[in-house]
């Protein structure tokens, strides 16, 4: 039989595995421990399997996890981690601490297909999807190196790619990150962002690991949307706000919408009482984002001044709103600041693709 890669097996498909070469189903609920909670992925350590399936993991089973390149820190504490997947490409992932808990920000794909205007990652294209072993991996390696796999932390996909044009390794991810044998991460703990492509919300709204949902509107109406988030010109602003209405929420909990703030183009008084109108009476919380500026992108940060005023508004018309805080800025780890070189392709072409 050929190798087959563990990080890329839920549990029920390793307890198959295991069941074909002659093993007990309920090892692998013992091998996912070893391998999330105790960061051991050499069979040979694994101490409490016997010598003979510890023989056939050798044999038959291999463990691919994403090698570390490099890591910066930011005077704020938040941490950039460059990494390299088994094919040579490269990703990035940031570990936010104390926001209140700690929070990792992981990618879904190399690159992003969407070529949002304000997006450095947009600018890349698309390289090609994650596979759930390489989005969980970044998880493996972060809570390693960090040495937090046994505190509780949050998970925000939120770093390079569309969790949603990735759909279904990004599922799998979630539910061998949920596993309570292996991270054990509540779904209340992740969020998923997302441009908004609906067939996928519609399919996620029946999924059993149902994360935490944030929406990347930016704008209240599809002109100024479609200027900014192209996809918009097949799922528009009426389209996404009636699926946000429809999909089902647990008590308490509410879609978070976030809003990138550039000066002149979407900050004014106006757009503030567009958007108040549009989300009236979704169960919803606002997340304002005042632009990360790079070179390449062309928008300008609105001064704070601008920033309270929207907010204001929002609030006024009765809101949940809150300031997304720039965490590592300075060394490029802020949203949309995700890009790695060298392996660009035309993100416009990319995105006739996906529209
Ligand atoms: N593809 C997903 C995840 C993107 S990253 C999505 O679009 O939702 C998370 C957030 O950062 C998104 O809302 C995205 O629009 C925002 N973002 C992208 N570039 C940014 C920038 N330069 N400054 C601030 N926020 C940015």
């Amino acid at each position: 039989m050929a190798v087959t890669d563990l990080s890329e097996l839920e549990r029920e498909a390793l307890e198959l595995a295991l069941e074909a070469r002659g093993h007990a189903r309920f090892h692998a609920g013992q091998i996912f421990q070893w391998l999330y909670r105790r960061g051991v992925t050499d069979p040979a350590a694994m101490t409490d399997l016997s010598r003979q399936l510890r023989d056939t993991l050798a044999a038959a089973f291999r463990v691919s996890t994403p090698a570390l390149l490099a890591r910066e820190k930011s005077v704020d504490g938040t941490e950039k981690f460059l990494l390299r997947l088994g094919d040579g490409k490269t990703i990035e992932s940031v570990f936010i601490p104390d926001t209140p808990a700690m929070t990792f920000c992981i990618s879904t794909q190399v690159g992003c297909a969407m070529a949002c205007a304000f997006c450095l990652t947009g600018k890349m294209g698309l390289a090609r999807n994650l596979t759930a072993g390489e989005i969980v991996g970044q998880v493996r390696l972060l809570a390693n190196v960090l040495d937090l796999r046994d505190t509780s932390f949050n998970i925000v996909l939120m770093g390079m790619g569309e969790p949603l044009h990735n759909y279904d390794e990004t599922m799998k991810a979630l539910r061998i990150l949920a596993d309570r044998n292996g991270f054990g991460v509540a779904p209340r703990r992740i969020t998923l962002s997302t441009v908004g492509l609906l067939p996928q919300l519609e399919r996620l709204a029946s999924e059993p690991v149902m994360p935490n949902l944030a929406i990347s509107l930016h704008a209240p109406t599809d002109a100024q949307r479609g200027e900014l988030v192209p996809i918009n010109k097949r799922y528009g602003v009426a389209d996404v706000i009636a699926a946000c209405r429809r999909f089902p929420l647990k008590r308490r909990s509410r879609i978070t919408f976030e809003y990138v703030l550039l000066a002149g183009v979407n900050d004014r008084p106006e757009d503030a009482r567009r958007l108040a109108k549009l989300l009236a009476g979704v169960k919803s919380k606002v997340n304002l984002i005042p632009l990360n500026a790079a070179a390449g992108i062309p928008f300008d940060r609105p001064a704070d001044a601008a920033v309270n005023r929207f907010g204001q508004i929002l609030a006024q018309h009765g809101l949940t709103v809150s300031v997304r805080k720039s965490r590592g800025r300075d060394i490029r780890a802020a949203c949309g600041q995700l890009i790695v070189e060298g392996q660009r392709k035309s993100a416009g072409q990319q995105l006739a693709g996906v529209i």
